[in-house]
């Protein structure tokens, strides 16, 4: 997914159904521009497309773990994030001072001005896609057994890209699923993948297109990585027309890294090479904001099947 730039009419329409949004208590409004509450509702709707994506996992028996909306600054240091996207990562700064920081600290609040000289970085960054924390945790198992290792990922994840596109949160849910093996099993996994979304969003009645992609590379040197991601094939996303017409909204991705995690974290398969990963992931905020974009507010009057799918 790129930055994008809404135009002046564009936003207009956006702030429409952000507004609509906030008045049907769906989301709760902040005094942060991608910063929201969830109501009742929504997350009824968030944890039933959470579950729908999640059926697959059970039937292929993957292994759940759930991560918190933090992880390790040397895991991500590591993971080349900081590298390729530095504008997205937020880094959890904390009060590092002696008392007389803290009273000028206490004094700064009070008048109103920059409190933040005495925050130190902690050695927590916010995680900036869920399936980050998994690979140094497999590799520490040893040896990747034959079948491949599948895992099943949920968490908030966070991106330092304010907007007041309701489909553009600072903090949203991925559900994803990892794979790690060999280079068939994750191509494998990732074709299945592609298979499974078209199915599911079909069965939403969502109209969604698979298309090639690359991610928001930062800088000078982004074109180059992002037009060799995609002359690699290596992202895919489903792609969604509905909350905006014009600009597609990426509802999933199937990623296939090759070696580069196995490398980076020396993830080795029995035969001793390095294992492939690839990952398929689900923003759950934004399927449910097409959902009821294309189907209404009211739940009870969309077609029987796409609730009979959520909810079976
Ligand atoms: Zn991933």
């Amino acid at each position: 997914m790129g930055v994008e730039h809404a135009s002046a009419n564009d936003s207009a329409n956006v702030q429409t159904f952000l507004e609509q949004l906030f008045e049907q208590g769906l989301l709760i409004p902040s005094d942060v521009d991608g910063l929201y509450g969830r109501g009742a509702k929504f997350e009824r709707l968030v944890d039933a497309i959470s579950d729908l994506i999640g059926a697959w996992g059970i039937e292929h028996g993957a292994e759940v773990m759930r991560f918190p909306p933090a992880m390790s600054r040397t895991l991500l240091e590591q993971s080349g994030y900081l590298q390729n996207f530095p504008q997205l990562a937020g880094t959890v700064f904390s009060f590092c001072g002696e008392d007389i920081d803290h009273r000028r600290l206490l004094k700064c609040l009070d008048n109103g001005t920059d409190w933040t000289e005495d925050q130190k970085p902690t050695r927590i960054m916010m995680t900036p896609v869920a399936c980050y924390p998994v690979y140094s945790v497999m590799a520490k198992r040893g040896k990747v057994p034959e079948r491949g290792y599948l895992i099943d990922i949920l968490s908030y994840v966070f991106r330092q890209e304010p907007s007041i596109q309701p489909e553009r949160m600072q903090l949203f849910r991925q559900r994803e699923f990892v794979r790690m093996g060999t280079p068939e099993q994750a191509q494998a996994f990732r074709e299945e993948w592609i298979l499974h979304a078209r199915w599911m969003f079909e069965a939403l009645q969502l109209p969604m297109t698979i298309a090639l992609a690359n991610d928001p590379f930062f800088g000078r040197g982004g074109t180059i990585a992002a037009d060799s991601q995609r002359a690699l094939q290596l992202k895919f996303e489903a792609l969604v027309s509905v909350i905006n017409p014009d600009r597609p909204t990426a509802c999933g991705s199937f990623n296939y890294h090759v070696d580069k995690f196995g490398k980076i974290w020396t993830i080795r398969t029995e035969s001793g090479d390095v294992a492939h990963t690839a990952c398929c992931g689900f923003g759950l905020e934004r399927i449910a904001l097409s959902l009821f974009k294309h189907h209404g507010f009211d739940i009870d009057a969309w077609p029987t099947e796409v609730r009979t799918t959520l909810w079976p």
